[in-house]
């Protein structure tokens, strides 16, 4: 397996956001997108050769990402199995995302949760409900979870807090157990104190970073419209000591621009911070309320694989996120050792674990449509592979 790549970061006291780099970054992407033109067999092969020993310019992983024809995607797909699967002892982590409201002021076009949605069911966890689906998820056995929340103005700092406490109180002294936050963005002050009450990391989607494109789909919106404070979200997690997981919403833009953004921005943490994120998030447009979804940027499974390969082959030390968005056939072909994976979700909705699970309809209260799986068909399927899953990861290699 594939050693990582040297470390360029060198300590400097002032750092950057990533909003300061933003203009010069989607400058050099655009450019390289003009120009790219999909390489040949062998030059697909030289770069994947040169990717075992050096890190890729942005350039030769524009070209990788325009590979067409069957033969450089076939040796793209050879060439990941060969150095990031082993012939044995792959390892999955799991994360178990709790929802804990679905109230939301933003309208984002492709979410049930959307405040310009008025049929959604919506709720939200009190602490006592809480404790109750933390439990059933600990019960079973998994012990590392994500709060998700929709931008619900009642779940301040402060109560995202409590409930990041009262969940590392119940999670105990389980070794490996921890939490992370997919939330509004926060202040620098903000994840300090959720640091302090035992947040390990926050997950943010950059959506797209394509901004005419990112305000097409989020003008309307009072808080997401801002769209260079939710860039540097990622910057000031890392400035407050937390883990990061960054990526796109695949649909919403050119996918080409969105892998060559978010390689730019793994690199820029790595480059200021001393820290990549942990794992790149790889959600594509699924339907909402049963309803399909075709934007003129949809991503097909060609597409989408080429990117699932591309992250790793450009950032071999950061794992990729497959998830219950895609079918559980995709994400087996695809994963890697040391990939991120969610085989239940909890139906996408607060509550839906245990609490109000007969109350709240998943078509009408879940943010989309997932391919949820139970723990006991997800660990038979994964005996026919040679791949195991760790529940417990956190703090570990
Ligand atoms: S994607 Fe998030 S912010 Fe946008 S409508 Fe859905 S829950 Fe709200």
């Amino acid at each position: 397996m594939r050693k990582p790549g040297l470390s360029q970061f060198s300590w400097r006291k002032e750092t950057k956001m990533f909003s300061e780099f933003y203009p010069s970054a989607d400058k050099e992407v655009r450019s390289i997108l003009k120009n790219v033109k999909s390489p040949s067999e062998e030059k697909v092969k030289d770069i994947l050769e040169k990717s075992k020993t050096e890190s890729l310019d942005l350039p030769e992983i524009a070209e990788l990402l325009e590979t067409r024809g069957d033969q450089s995607f076939e040796m793209m797909r050879d060439f990941t199995l060969e150095n990031f699967r082993g012939p044995e002892g792959n390892e999955l982590r799991n994360i178990s995302p709790i929802y804990l409201s679905s109230h939301c002021i933003d309208k984002c076009g492709y979410c049930q949760f959307s405040a310009s949605r008025t049929d959604t069911q919506r709720t939200r966890l009190s602490l006592n409900q809480l404790e109750r689906e933390v439990l059933s998820v600990i019960d079973e056995g998994n012990n590392v979870i994500e709060f998700t929340l929709a931008t619900d103005p009642d779940f301040t700092p402060g109560k995202l807090a409590e409930y990041v406490n009262k969940t590392k109180k119940i999670l105990g002294d389980r070794k490996g157990s921890g939490v992370l936050l997919c939330s509004d963005y926060l202040t620098e002050e903000d994840y300090k104190n959720l640091k302090e009450a035992g947040l390990w990391g926050i997950i943010q989607w950059d959506e797209t970073l394509d901004r005419s494109k990112y305000e097409k789909w989020h003008g309307q919106s009072p808080r997401k419209k801002n769209f260079e404070e939710r860039m540097d979200n990622h910057d000031r997690a890392a400035k407050s000591g937390l883990e990061s997981a960054t990526g796109v919403l695949f649909g919403l833009s050119d996918f080409r621009y969105d892998v060559l953004m978010q390689i730019a921005k793994a690199r820029h943490l790595h480059n200021e911070y001393g820290k990549r994120p942990f794992v790149f998030g790889t959600p594509r447009l699924k339907p909402i309320g049963g309803k399909e979804m075709h934007p003129i940027d949809e991503v097909d499974d060609r597409k989408y694989e080429t990117a699932l390969m591309v992250y790793k082959i450009a950032e071999p030390d950061v794992a990729r996120w497959l998830q219950t968005r895609e079918m559980p056939e995709l994400n087996f072909r695809n994963m890697l050792d040391g990939d991120v994976y969610t085989y239940r979700c909890g139906e996408v909705k607060p509550g839906g674990y245990q609490v109000n699970k007969s109350t709240v309809n998943s078509l009408k209260g879940g943010q989309f449509g997932v391919n949820e799986m139970e723990r006991i068909d997800f660990e038979e399927k994964l005996k026919k592979t040679n791949f195991s899953v760790n529940y417990s990861w956190i703090g570990g290699d």
